[in-house]
């Protein structure tokens, strides 16, 4: 693990930025996952701080106050749904393909390019260009061809592989190249809730490796109410839950922009997390935390490091849903207040702009 140096007091301007987003979706419509939020975070907290930031992503994308190059194109498939040893897939028209192609050719108009994509072509692609590139890996080892390229890339260009947090990097042979980066949150869009009514609430992409189903069956066994929000990547995997559990008290919202989002996740009395896979780190757990929703979640991946035992939260023995009703059934030891400090004292935007702005320095030092 590469251990940030404490911030430099060295002046540097501030830098001109091309961000490449993911290309399974375009921004703002969930697709993407935590790693839409994380971009739109980084984005916002390095335009505050004087750096110019243009962003290269789908056709269809939005994101507040940023300029867009918008890119035509077919999405990618997006590398959790696919098997270990799944070789590249690359549809015609590929939107990650003109993406690159885009950024290869304006490249000399920026200091620094950030790639948002967990996908081999931008990896690839690295060592050819002039501009350096520093890569936000968002989910752990997932694939054989992924891990390979990634290494490739840690090998040749020391400190350009950023991830969330440890347990993230432990799933990668490399993990001591990896740059943690954790993640922040502009706290005055979540409102602090005292009192919450009596639901819980599940929170992220409807997808098999995050395991809906396991709360579900928590909640029909507690006959505790539970909204659940996000966006329906598996709609099969979705229909099969509604199918397996129909008289479960499970209300199902969307997927909600932030403002609205909150506002709900403040009223419930926790948030469940039971992913299947190594959460690369759970932007939902900080979001809940700065409503001073208490985080429910398994003891595996980011929500683990995030969540502290008894004081913002409770964790679970992996996969035990036995577990899960334990956790509800002691939820109202959890002091609300203190999941909202955790969030202003471990996740504030800020914390995440001097971070990340130490990652670029480093890059960019290494290059001389
Ligand atoms: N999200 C949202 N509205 C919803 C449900 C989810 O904005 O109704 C966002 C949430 O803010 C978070 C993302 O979806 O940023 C889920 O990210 P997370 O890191 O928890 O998991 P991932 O999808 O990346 O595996």
């Amino acid at each position: 693990m590469v251990e940030p140096r404490s911030r430099s007091t060295t002046p540097t301007a501030p830098l001109k930025l091309l961000f490449v987003s993911t290309p399974v979706g375009p921004l703002g419509t969930g697709i993407g996952g935590g790693v839409e939020l994380t971009l739109q975070n980084m984005a916002q907290i390095l335009t505050e701080r004087g750096y110019q930031v243009h962003v290269v992503a789908p056709r269809g994308s939005t994101l507040p106050n940023a300029t867009i190059i918008q890119i035509d194109g077919i999405v990618q498939t997006p590398a959790q749904t696919q098997e270990r040893t799944a070789p590249i897939l690359m549809p015609p028209d590929s939107v990650l393909a003109r993406m690159w192609d885009y950024t290869r050719q304006v490249q000399t108009n920026y200091d620094l390019i950030v790639n948002f994509a967990y996908d081999w072509l931008p990896f690839y692609l690295t060592p050819f260009l002039r501009t350096p590139v520093a890569h936000m890996v968002s989910m752990g080892s997932l694939t054989d061809a992924m891990d390979q390229i990634i290494a490739e890339v840690a090998a040749q260009a020391p400190a350009t592989i950023g991830v969330y947090t440890q347990t993230q990097a432990a799933t990668f042979a490399f993990f001591d190249q990896c740059y943690p980066l954790g993640s922040g949150l502009d706290l005055s869009l979540y409102q602090f809730c005292e009192e919450p009514g009596p639901w819980l609430c599940w929170l992220g992409r409807i997808a098999p490796e995050k395991a809906l189903e396991d709360a579900v069956a928590a909640v029909q066994a507690t006959r505790t109410p539970l909204k659940i929000l996000g966006q329906i990547q598996d709609t099969a995997y979705w229909q099969q839950i509604q199918q397996d559990y129909p008289d479960a008290p499970i209300e199902y919202l969307g997927f909600l922009p932030t403002k609205q989002m909150q506002q709900v996740v403040g009223q419930c009395r926790a948030l469940l997390i039971t992913s299947r896979w190594v959460e690369a780190f759970g932007n939902v757990v900080i979001e809940a935390l700065a409503c001073g929703t208490p985080v429910i979640a398994y003891r595996r991946g980011g929500p683990a490091e995030i969540v502290r035992e008894g004081k913002s939260g409770w964790l679970v023995e992996p996969d035990s849903v036995s577990g899960l009703i334990t956790a509800i059934g002691s939820i109202d030891e959890i002091d609300r207040v203190a999941c909202r400090q955790q969030a202003e004292s471990e996740y504030s935007l800020s914390a995440l702009g001097d971070r990340v702005e130490q990652w670029f320095r480093e890059i960019l030092c290494t290059r001389l």
